[in-house]
């Protein structure tokens, strides 16, 4: 038997999951704040929301997804993204029926991908996205982005980098795909096998390749801000325009082309720019997808949306030494010597907690001195000694450890007034 975990996936242990738990729950705080409510979707779906909701012709699709029939010889797909069925769910559930438009909505969940690991990307990851569907407004674009950059920049994080673009609409992009086309046919035996399919399918996803990033038609391939029509190109300075009033500083990048399908309009990605951050610095991309909710067979909807992964959040925080201030403390360590004690200390414990109060006790038949020990080791806030003596007046001795300040208590109250105790000091 291999016991060792599979490759590009990590355990997090009980010390690093407080960090992701404060996380977690300030991506949760901030949405509520913009009214994003959380939606759930299964980890695995029929492949087809995949191939037809990200795209054939992105990586994702082509290489990065964890396929595998059922019993039931069902095609299904590990979640490699959340927006597919985050849109596939608003459609079957129609929630474009809802009065309460645009539906906002958050998701934090682990995604797969079949990658090359390597620091920054996993197999499985977690992303924390939302997606606003139902509205075509610019200042839902500047909500959108300025959420994500408020939960970087709530946890501290100052090296940011925002970049955005835009694909502009149909009209637009069809115009665009003829320069492109135009542009890199000539030369197009020099590229990869994946751009050369690319160039007919899809040029755009050319400017996003890996392989030929460096390659010399890529530094003066048509910009998409050329080709924008008077429709898209009013959107796109209303979101600029929105965005400065938010005073949120940012870089328009003409070669900014997401990894899915489906975006037009408004993309942007949000980037570290941290000294030692190391290869990998987009933390976060997203953009407008207008045209997805119809391809599941909803009405025409528009939407918006990022996705960020928690691991390179933590990166970022790394790579700028950010710590972040976890509360790891125990109200009560419980020293009961000798049986009677034991028995008492079993219920006290169990009184305790009900009151919410943080308290532990020890399991492994330590001698007191050890157990002081250990009631350090989990920052116990008191510790109370409980012998046989003890248990025999009713009174028994509660140290303060960080002053070693010594109370005698009484034991038959002893729940009340440790509550009382704790709670004013906390006030
Ligand atoms: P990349 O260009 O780095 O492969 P992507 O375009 O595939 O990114 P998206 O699909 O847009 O990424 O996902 C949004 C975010 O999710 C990324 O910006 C990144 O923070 C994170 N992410 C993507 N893939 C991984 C991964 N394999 N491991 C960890 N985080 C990831
Ligand atoms: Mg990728």
């Amino acid at each position: 038997m291999k016991v060792q975990i599979p490759r590009g996936t990590q355990d997090i242990l009980p010390k690093q999951v407080k960090l992701w738990q404060i996380i977690e729950e300030k991506a949760r705080e901030i949405c509520q704040n913009y009214r994003y409510e959380e939606i759930r979707t299964p980890m695995f779906e029929h492949t087809e929301i995949f191939t037809r909701g990200v795209g054939d012709t992105t990586d994702i699709v082509q290489k990065e997804m964890y396929t595998f029939l059922d019993r039931g010889d069902r095609e299904l797909t590990l979640r490699p993204e959340g927006t597919a069925p985050v849109v596939r769910s608003f459609v079957e559930n129609k929630l474009f029926g809802d009065p309460n438009q645009p539906t906002k909505l958050y998701y934090l969940g682990p995604m797969f991908r079949y990658e090359r690991p390597q620091s920054g990307r996993y197999r499985q990851f977690v992303q924390f996205g939302v997606e606003a569907l139902g509205s075509k407004n610019p200042a839902i674009d500047a909500e959108v982005i300025a959420l994500a950059i408020e939960l970087y920049s709530q946890l501290g994080l100052k090296n940011l980098k925002l970049v955005i673009n835009s694909l502009g609409d149909k009209e637009s992009r069809m115009r665009h795909r003829e320069a492109l086309i135009n542009h890199f046919k000539p030369k197009i035996g020099e590229f990869c096998s994946d751009c050369q399919s690319r160039l007919e399918k899809n040029p755009l996803r050319i400017l996003d390749c890996k392989v030929d990033r460096d390659h010399e038609l890529m530094s003066n391939a048509p910009s998409i801000l050329n080709y924008l029509n008077d429709e898209s190109k009013q959107y796109f300075d209303k979101v600029c325009h929105y965005l400065d009033l938010l005073n949120i500083n940012y870089e328009v990048d003409a070669t900014l082309v997401r990894g899915l399908d489906y975006y037009n309009h408004t993309t942007f990605e949000i980037m570290s720019n941290a000294e030692g951050f190391g290869a990998i610095t987009t933390l976060c991309g997203g953009g407008r997808y207008n045209g997805l909710v119809e391809e599941f067979g909803g009405p025409e909807t528009p939407g918006i949306g990022f996705a960020l992964s928690i691991e390179r959040l933590i990166s970022a925080l790394e790579a700028e030494a950010i710590t972040i201030e976890q509360e790891d403390t125990l109200d009560l360590f419980v020293i009961a010597l000798g049986e009677v004690a034991e028995d008492f200390s079993v219920k006290l414990l169990y009184e305790l907690r009900k009151q919410q109060i943080r308290a532990d006790r020890d399991y492994m038949d330590r001698k007191i001195k050890a157990q002081l020990k250990a009631a350090n080791r989990y920052n116990a806030k008191y510790v109370v000694i409980i012998g046989d003596d003890e248990m025999n007046n009713g009174k028994a001795m509660l140290k303060e450890m960080a002053t070693g300040e010594q109370t005698e208590v009484n034991l038959d109250t002893f729940v009340a007034n440790f509550k009382q105790r704790v709670t004013s000091r906390e006030e």
